[in-house]
């Protein structure tokens, strides 16, 4: 059954189908009516099938389909180095943890039966959503900025995606990518944005079925440490995509009785580019002033579910900060040092977590878990 939309903050409802809004008439980012968790005892790790990947854990999800590369349940390792365990999510299809996101969302795409999906990014999604649409037999339209690297451009077009290179600001590439979605008919009345324009928005900021996606992550920790909660996760905040993710996936685990207690929530932004430490009081640059381009993944000044990302953070008794490009740095040759071969914006999360040892925000006998989140192969 194909799950209809809901907005969390008004309440309004909208049928499921290729044109539904990308989000909601009041402005708010849009949910899946439908949330299931299964019933009973969870399996032990030993006994779980694991062979479809993050697929596993369908009971989760209400979506149906599945265009899939069989991706996910990547390693969690330990890293002695950092007293943490680091859960290795460049090891995916394309390169990085956006690929949950990606094969819900083109499963979604294919239940709705639509014949595009565009989506704009400044890498990692992009490659993502065009490598899944290939996957799903979908075109795809990948708006991008001017600048974009040729690597993830290369991506793209070896998909056969169509790359659509848009100059300017990041938010022009948005706002490009919008007017094809909503076409020539939207008004600026206060009708909800209807996409009836040349594609569906496969939207790793505003599509819920990439949520739902991200969700897994948290699933496969749990199950990875035999559905036990680690103290505290340390996860980069761009859009917010992989941290929301974990909370709403330990969130149900909860609800459905699979795990007792939720870890806390430790985000880490780019220094410059931190909407979520400014809201909640903390220093949004580096000990200079300066803020950093290093994490080019992570440059977003206005996440789509801002507030959801704040009160996750309120309510598990976690914290945000932002952290420059000294520590970025240091960090990613430590990582590259250790064999984890991973881009820059990824080192993002490990430099977090030494600053949070340092302040005592996580003691030392908390257990820690990092994701690692894109590699480092696409930067080159
Ligand atoms: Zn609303």
């Amino acid at each position: 059954m194909l799950s209809d939309l809901i907005c969390p903050d008004c309440g309004t409802v909208y049928e499921a189908g290729p044109a539904e809004p990308w989000r909601c008439g009041c402005g708010h980012a849009l949910e899946f009516a439908d949330r299931p968790h299964p019933e009973g005892e969870p399996l032990p790790l030993s006994r779980l099938d694991t062979s479809n990947g993050l697929w596993t854990f369908f009971e989760f999800l209400p979506i149906e389909r599945r265009v899939t590369f069989f991706e996910g349940f990547t390693p969690l390792v330990e890293a002695p180095d950092w007293d943490a365990a680091f859960k290795l999510e460049y090891v995916f299809p394309t390169g990085s943890f956006k690929d949950r996101g990606a094969t819900t969302t083109l499963s979604r795409a294919v239940e709705l039966g639509v014949d595009k999906v565009i989506e704009d990014s400044s890498g990692n999604a992009g490659a993502s959503i065009a490598t899944y649409a290939a996957r799903a037999g979908i075109d795809a339209d990948i708006y991008v900025p001017a600048d974009v690297k040729q690597s993830k451009l290369m991506m793209i077009q070896r998909a056969d995606a169509r790359p659509v290179r848009i100059e300017g600001r990041r938010e022009d590439v948005t706002a490009a990518c919008l007017d094809a979605v909503e076409g020539e008919s939207q008004g600026d009345s206060d009708e909800p944005p209807w996409q009836t324009g040349t594609g569906w928005y496969a939207s790793h900021a505003w599509n819920p079925a990439f949520y739902a996606g991200t969700m897994t992550f948290a699933f496969e920790v749990a199950a990875q440490r035999d559905w036990t909660v680690p103290d505290a996760l340390v996860l980069p905040i761009g859009h917010g995509t992989l941290f929301l993710g974990a909370y709403r996936g330990f969130s149900l685990l909860n609800e459905a009785g699979i795990v007792d207690g939720m870890p806390r929530l430790l985000g880490a932004q780019a220094a410059g580019y931190a909407p979520i430490v400014d809201a909640l009081g903390g220093d949004t640059t580096d000990a200079d002033g300066n803020g950093t381009t290093l994490a080019d993944g992570i440059q977003i000044t206005d996440p789509a579910r801002g507030n959801e990302i704040r009160s996750a953070i309120e309510s598990t008794n976690g914290d945000a900060i932002a952290v420059g490009s000294d520590p970025i740095e240091t960090a990613l040759d430590r990582l590259h040092r250790s064999g984890f071969y991973v881009e820059p914006t990824c080192a993002v999360a490990p430099a977090a977590l030494q600053q949070y040892r340092e302040r005592g925000v996580v003691a030392d006998d908390d257990d820690v878990v990092v994701p690692l989140t894109g590699t480092g192969l696409k930067t080159l």
